[in-house]
């Protein structure tokens, strides 16, 4: 069964219109070309025999125009089609056959040197004609040669049926051509197709071959091959996401179902289940952390999370979150200062994204910044930009961990992270906010002396008379 919306046979179908259409045009020019030459083979033989039946008459002339009669009377049963008339048009001669036909003996008027030619004869035998006026010694004639017109019919029509005989062959020929050189052309995408369907989640890093034919075909192979390079990185960052996911979470719930089975295992005095409870409470809290966080996560990668950004002063934000630091950072000795900017600070921004952003940056400023360090928010505006950033005191982070930090549950220490209550996910989810905001955040740190965060904001076109968000 022939598919008929297959490419092969729409090609195929191409093909055969295109060849039709050209075949008609070649068909028709040649027929055209073809009857064109027959007609100038035609006037031309006319005018070779004009010229004979002046070099005959010639010969006769001297004899008068009696003489002329008698000789061309004789060689008219050849089939000669031949009239002669005086200067004046008065016959002098003319062959049966045209007689037959009854050609009016009657010269064109103003008829000169040149050869003119003229149709006539009647319907059933139409006849094309050359007159020429011509001097013969003493004496002027008219003469006058003709041919039938249907001479060259025969050939032509020979010529009409090859073009109609050889044209359905074409066209046979052509359809086959068409759909075999479709079938050799597309013959390479069946076999990509056939390749590709043998890839599946379980065989991802398998990769098509790649023609070195250096045409579409090799770059087909190249870009399917790209794509499933990120495919399977894509599969593979989820595997792992969802291996790390399990084994985080497993840590707390080890811990809860310890301390659950070690209360209970015996009696217990009322201080043993209060500290177990709280240990209870304290991983709750702690799983319950990791997966708001990992919902969050996945609602951003699942593009569920874009933000609602509404025209905004980023200033008042900044000093919310100086204050929030400075309460988190009095028990630990640590400074907070706020450096911005006097003029307003206009960002698109979801307010609770964007305070959920500097709130992971202030936490994490704070968390690992020891004692009598120092916390520095900053917010400034360029033309083009708003820079938010948050700078601290701390002990850094290394050139080879730097690269890691923005990476899921990826932490330098992760005993001391998790002591702090971190998750691994904090800056994850800081970059994927930042990134719904169409903003970059990128950290400069030095190990020693600390770490700075900066989140840089397109800035909008602001005009100070519209009135925006206020934060409150
Ligand atoms: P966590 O919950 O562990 O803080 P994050 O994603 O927020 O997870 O941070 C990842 C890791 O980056 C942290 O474990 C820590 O090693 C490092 N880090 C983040 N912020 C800072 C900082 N201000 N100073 C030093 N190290 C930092």
């Amino acid at each position: 069964m022939i598919n008929t919306r297959s490419l092969t046979f729409r090609l195929a179908a191409w093909y055969f219109c295109t060849v039709a259409i050209i075949c008609a045009l070649a068909a028709t020019g040649y027929w055209l070309a073809m009857r064109s030459e027959l007609n100038y083979a035609l006037d031309q033989g006319l005018r070779y025999r004009l010229i004979g039946l002046r070099e005959f008459l010639k010969v006769v002339e001297p004899g008068g125009d009696r003489e002329i009669a008698a000789r061309l009377n004789d060689i008219s049963p050849l089939g000669e089609l031949n009239q002669v008339f005086d200067a004046n048009g008065a016959l002098i001669a003319q062959s049966q056959g045209l007689a037959r036909h009854g050609v009016s003996p009657q010269p064109p008027r103003g008829l000169g040197f040149d050869i003119r030619y003229s149709t006539g004869g009647t319907p059933d035998f139409p006849l094309r004609l050359a007159w020429q006026r011509v001097t013969i010694g003493s004496h002027t004639l008219i003469l006058g040669v003709a041919d039938p017109q249907r001479k060259f019919e025969g050939v032509l029509g020979a010529f009409t049926t090859v073009l109609l005989l050889s044209m359905p062959f074409i066209l046979v020929l052509a359809t086959g051509c068409g759909l075999w050189l479709g079938r050799r052309a597309l013959a390479p995408v069946a076999r990509i197709t056939d390749q590709a369907r043998t890839i599946t989640e379980r065989n991802l890093s398998a990769r098509l071959a790649v023609p070195d034919s250096q045409d579409e075909l090799q770059r087909l192979s190249e870009t399917l091959n790209a794509m499933l390079e990120r495919i399977e990185e894509s599969f593979s960052r989820t595997r792992q996401f969802t291996a790390d996911a399990s084994h985080e979470l497993r840590a707390p719930m080890t811990l809860i179902y310890t301390a659950a089975q070690h209360s209970l295992r015996r009696e217990r005095s009322r201080e043993e289940l209060v500290d177990s409870m709280q240990k209870i409470l304290r991983e709750s809290r702690r799983t319950t952390a990791l997966v708001d966080d990992l919902l969050l996560l996945a609602r951003g990668d699942a593009g569920k999370e874009s933000a609602g950004l509404e025209l905004m002063d980023a200033g008042p934000l900044l000093r919310d979150a100086a204050e929030q630091a400075a309460a988190m950072a009095a028990a630990k000795d640590i400074r907070v200062g706020l450096e911005l900017a006097p003029e307003a600070l206009p960002v698109n921004a979801d307010e609770a994204q964007l305070r959920r952003l500097l709130l992971i940056l202030v936490d994490n400023a704070l968390k690992y910044t020891p004692s009598g360090g120092r916390v520095t928010i900053h917010g400034a505006a360029s033309p083009t930009d708003v820079t938010i950033s948050v700078a601290d005191t701390g002990p850094g982070i290394s050139p080879d961990d730097l690269p890691h930090v923005f990476e899921r549950f990826w932490r330098a220490d992760k005993v001391r992270s998790r002591e702090a209550g971190g998750t691994g996910l904090g800056l994850t989810i800081a970059r994927q906010i930042a990134e719904l905001h169409g903003a970059r955040l990128d950290v400069q740190s030095e190990v020693g002396r600390g770490s700075l965060f900066t989140i840089r904001l397109p800035k909008p076109a602001w005009d100070p008379a519209r009135p925006w968000r206020e934060v409150i």
